[in-house]
């Protein structure tokens, strides 16, 4: 049995110690070409290989990230389970990015950023956190993390998801029916949502304008969420007031792309969160021996959802 790693030698070699020490009878793979093709049960990779059946044994296809929409499942056999990366380095540094944006947009930071640039000095009005409603689109594992780290700063929190949920302090909505509501009490919009074909193009015109006058946008979802242009006449015409842009479609933006130089815009280039091989390779890890123990991995991804 054989676990092909298609990814960069660096994380590979970390991944290759792990797996020697942890499941020694299992050989661990970095080499496509010399790989007995009949003996890969596992693969790992970022994007599904055009020959993957030739692979006619695998059972497990991990995702190096933590959505699968880069994958086209229809390469993908039925049979074949695929699993996302659900790990504490991707976890803690989503609660980080997610934190660092909500409060650089509640304190304002895009404005003084702009002022310090035109070597004015001119103190905003500031709102307390307690009257700053943070909702947010999503509400799963990178979501609820963030909530708990959110929570000793007092924003009133509310949050958006597809299934009914119920979450501690946190104002839950769900479906088409819940999403405006949210929107009418969100004065920072943070988008944590898989891409899916519902989502593509989501974060558009009709839903920024149903967002409360001066609010502002965190987006660390996936770039083809977010509508360029209709962001740019939300921020031009001053119904939002600033947006923190973590994914952009593409990536990286052209040359001229005027997210570069808006001054209500603060880009990073997809460093929201990012896998942590030791993590990683500890959790996939686990995923194998529940999967021989003939559980579940954690992450699997359920196909007729998409994500
Ligand atoms: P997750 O655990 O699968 O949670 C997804 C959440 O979105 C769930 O609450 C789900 O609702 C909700 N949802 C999905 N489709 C929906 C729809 N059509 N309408 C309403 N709610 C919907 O995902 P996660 O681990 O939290 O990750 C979220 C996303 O973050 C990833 O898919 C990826 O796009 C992004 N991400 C970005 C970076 C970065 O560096 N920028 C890094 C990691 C992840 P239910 O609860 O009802 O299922």
């Amino acid at each position: 049995m054989t676990f092909l790693f298609r990814s960069d030698a660096t994380r590979g070699a970390i991944f290759a110690q792990a797996f020697a020490e942890a499941l020694p009878d299992l050989s661990f793979s970095m080499d496509e070409t010399s790989v007995d093709h009949d003996d890969v049960r596992y693969l790992m990779t970022w994007t599904v290989p055009d020959d993957l059946d030739r692979y006619r044994n695998l059972e497990i296809l991990f995702s190096i990230g933590a959505g699968v929409d880069q994958f086209n499942l229809d390469l993908v056999p039925d049979h074949v389970k695929i699993v996302r990366m659900v790990e504490d380095g991707i976890v803690r540094m989503m609660q980080e990015y997610v934190l660092l944006a909500a409060l650089a947009l509640h304190r304002n930071l895009p404005a003084y950023l702009d002022q310090q640039r035109r070597r004015l000095w001119a103190p905003v009005p500031q709102v307390q956190a307690g009257e700053r409603r943070v909702g947010i689109l999503g509400l799963g594992m990178l979501a609820q993390a963030v909530i708990e780290r959110m929570k000793p700063f007092g924003f009133p929190i509310a949050g958006w998801s597809r299934s009914a949920r119920t979450l501690d302090g946190v104002v839950c909505h769900h479906g088409a029916d819940g999403l405006d509501a949210m929107l009418r009490a969100s004065d920072i919009l943070v988008c944590l949502l898989p891409l899916t074909d519902e989502t593509r193009g989501f974060l558009g015109a009709s839903l920024f304008a149903k967002l409360p006058k001066g609010a502002a946008l965190v987006h660390p979802g996936r770039g083809p969420q977010l509508d360029h242009a209709a962001l740019l006449d939300a921020l031009d015409s001053d119904h939002l007031s600033a947006a923190m842009i973590d994914v952009t479609d593409p990536e990286p933006l052209p040359e001229g792309h005027p997210f570069w130089t808006h001054p209500k815009i603060i880009l990073t280039p997809h460093i929201a969160s990012v896998t942590q091989p030791t993590s990683a390779a500890r959790i996939v890890i686990d995923n194998i021996k529940r999967h021989l123990a003939g559980l579940d991995p954690i992450g699997l991804v359920d196909r007729r959802r998409g994500y």
